[in-house]
């Protein structure tokens, strides 16, 4: 397996960096510049960019990385991706530095999303984040819940390895959704920590997500009669899920 390492990039953007034998491969580059002075710094040759969704900030370093390596680039084919060199619908394996990745197709935040996943870690973008999820920008509410159930079904020791710094205002909506969750209160007083000493908040692990982020917890009587009060057509897991969203949208 492959070392991961993260690259902060803009106001709360993650790129993260995977390495195996002095080869790299990156995540999600928005920003090249501190990639290129991180794989400098290192000495190592770009051989791999994986792309999540066609946000700027996601592939909006994609040609200067190009202009230092040869690298492959893996992106979602139904999205406008620069430079890519494979084209991916979810559902194929892939080999990125020697390691088979699973790729996802993880509709919701936009259409193409795709997360990747190897065992133990999860690269899902803009679909899951520590204690949230992404905006709905193209896709349905039932589709973005098809995602997350699919991402849920992983092993619970998975690392999630967002792309976004959102985990404290995410906790300070959870709290709003289920202000009696004691793993929430603890998870917010462990970020919290964090942040003060300047550490990221992610990777969270999966089991973490299960119980303190209110996007996976539709079934949850809690979670169900906050939707309700919110207007929710009725109690299944998508009218939840889609009711809960809507506030956050707006909280
Ligand atoms: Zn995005
Ligand atoms: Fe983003």
């Amino acid at each position: 397996m492959f070392d991961i390492l993260p690259i902060p990039a803009f106001k709360d953007n993650y790129i993260w960096l995977l390495l195996r034998d002095g080869h790299a491969a990156v995540v999600d580059p928005g920003d090249p510049v501190p990639v290129i002075a991180r794989l400098e710094e290192l000495g190592l040759s770009l051989e791999s960019i994986l792309i999540t969704h066609h946000h700027a900030d996601h592939q909006g370093g994609i040609s200067a990385l190009l202009e230092h390596w040869e690298a492959e680039v893996f992106g979602p084919e139904n999205e406008s991706i620069t430079g890519r060199t494979q084209a991916l619908l979810g559902g194929e394996v892939i080999t990125v530095l020697g390691q088979a990745v699973q790729v996802m197709a993880v509709p919701g935040h936009t259409l193409g999303h795709l997360a990747y996943a190897v065992p133990g870690a999860l690269f899902c973008g803009d679909t899951l984040f520590g204690a949230g999820c992404g905006r709905l920008f193209e896709g349905s509410p039932a589709q973005m819940y098809d995602s997350l159930s699919k991402i849920a079904a992983l092993p619970d020791e998975t690392r999630v390895y967002c792309a976004h710094e959102y985990t404290e205002m995410n906790l300070r909506f959870a709290l709003a959704v289920e202000p009696e969750n004691q793993d929430l209160l603890v998870r917010v007083k462990r970020v919290a920590a964090l942040r003060d000493a300047d550490q990221p908040s992610v990777p969270s692990t999966l089991a973490e997500e299960k119980v303190t982020n209110p996007f996976l917890r539709s079934a949850e009587p809690v979670v169900i009669a906050k939707a309700l009060e919110l207007g929710a057509v009725d109690r299944s897991p998508v009218a939840v899920f889609a009711a809960i969203r809507q506030w956050r949208n707006g909280f």
